[in-house]
């Protein structure tokens, strides 16, 4: 790990302390001792991983709704404060269904550690402001979600910390967007809306070479598809409001990275700001891990099946899953599966406001990775927060519509997508 990001390194002991408790405290029951637990294959840790029991040994996940904790003696909660004792002190610190979510995601990233956040633009806030000061630069790919293009563009500036934007796909651009200042590089893959896909291992590798820490937006893939650290990636960081709850009914988000990372650099700036995750959200997120990689898989085998069926009839189809996507093979080559999501132009926006509103089944919904089909045209929502200038640079056109493909009969959502281009002449 790049030491160079990082702010004082001893920000904050106490707060490294408080992390290490978590673990510790739960190592006599199920699912949270490593030694057993990094045995497990993925599939095993998706469902069992991070699992505490109390003394009751319920079988799904206890929910614990409790902001504080009480203590037998002041000499407890002394020494919990001193770090000396293991246990729970306040839920902005420990939480008991927070640590089996943080632990589970940990477990599935082949991370060393996790914090939950309240959503993913929290997640995404929190990995950067973490570790950057003033003064600092960040690389950041220019196509990606438009909160976090906000960020490059809007937030890290107001703080006096550069940004530069880079094609992704362009592998060159990367080292030579580098300052003697740059600290951190911050991309998704694939990105949204555009499906943009980065080539995972030469970017972590453009990064280490220059103590640069790579930041990944793991959103529309998760580590059911892909696991960017298994390609050199320092921090990985979500949504997981999107396939990990899977079921569209919270916001949630996670970052993940070395224990040393999560403590020293993380854990000071989330103990004092609070972007923390509510107890509940963390339990619906929980329960939705154990199904992330059945779901991920038939999502993403339905948008190859939609998007081979609508390819022919559109102006242009974005869909790493497809062989007519630039980057395909990387795509195949560094993902279990393509995910869920894909995105096509039908030239202009009254054609896709038309495509929109002719749809019977499939939901105008801006969200994604829900077990629902849903469309959405990301120039007027997602991304209407930007300027035309940014839109233009990252592909974001008037035609563009964006697809999550759910859990239904891939029949019917291609029936009903054949019926909305028709009905917009395509
Ligand atoms: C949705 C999304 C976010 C933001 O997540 P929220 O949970 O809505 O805050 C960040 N990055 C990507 C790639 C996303 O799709």
């Amino acid at each position: 790990m790049a030491k160079r990001g990082f702010p004082p390194s001893k920000a904050d002991p106490l707060a490294a302390r408080f992390a290490r408790a978590i673990p510790q405290a739960m190592k006599k029951t199920t699912g949270t001792d490593r030694s057993i637990t990094s045995k497990w294959r993925p599939a095993t840790q998706a469902v069992r991983g991070g699992t505490w029991r109390s003394e009751h040994g319920e079988t799904s996940e206890a929910l614990f709704l409790t902001s504080g904790y009480t203590y037998d003696n002041a000499q407890t909660v002394a020494d919990r404060f001193a770090g000396e004792a293991e246990g729970m002190t306040y839920s902005r610190l420990q939480n008991p269904t927070v640590a089996m979510l943080e632990e589970r995601i940990a477990l599935m990233e082949g991370a060393e550690a996790c914090r939950a956040q309240a959503s993913g633009m929290a997640a995404m806030t929190t990995a950067l402001l973490c570790q950057l000061s003033a003064g600092d630069h960040v690389v950041g790919a220019r196509a990606a979600f438009g909160s976090c293009r906000w960020l490059l563009d809007h937030l890290l500036p107001r703080f006096g910390i550069e940004t530069t934007v880079v094609d992704s796909a362009d592998d060159e651009a990367w080292e030579a967007a580098i300052r003697p200042n740059t600290k951190v590089f911050f991309f998704e893959t694939p990105a949204n809306p555009t499906l943009d896909v980065v080539d995972l291992a030469h970017v972590c590798a453009v990064a280490k070479a220059h103590g640069i820490t790579t930041v990944v937006d793991n959103a529309f893939a998760t580590s059911a598809l892909q696991r960017p650290m298994d390609f050199g990636a320092d921090v990985v960081a979500y949504s997981a409001t999107k396939l990990m709850d899977g079921q569209g009914r919270v916001l949630a988000g996670a970052v993940c990275a070395s224990q040393e990372w999560i403590d020293e650099v993380l854990l000071p700036f989330q103990r004092n700001t609070g972007p923390n995750i509510a107890p509940f959200n963390a339990w619906v997120v929980l329960k939705g891990l154990e199904t992330l990689s059945l779901r991920a898989m038939k999502q993403s085998e339905n948008a190859v099946a939609l998007g081979k069926a609508i390819e022919g009839r559109v102006p242009k189809m974005l869909h790493p899953g497809l062989a007519s996507h630039p980057r395909h093979e990387l795509a195949t080559r560094q993902m279990t599966a393509t995910g869920p999501i894909f995105a096509f132009d039908v030239g202009d926006r009254e054609t896709a406001f038309r495509v929109l509103d002719a749809l019977e089944l499939v939901d105008i919904s801006n969200n994604i990775g829900d077990a629902r089909s849903l469309m959405c045209h990301p120039a007027s929502t997602t991304h209407a927060g930007m300027t035309q200038e940014a839109r233009d640079e990252m592909g974001v056109t008037e035609g563009l519509l964006r697809i999550n493909v759910g859990l239904e009969d891939a029949e019917d959502v291609k029936e009903d997508l054949d019926r909305a281009l028709g009905a917009a002449g395509l």
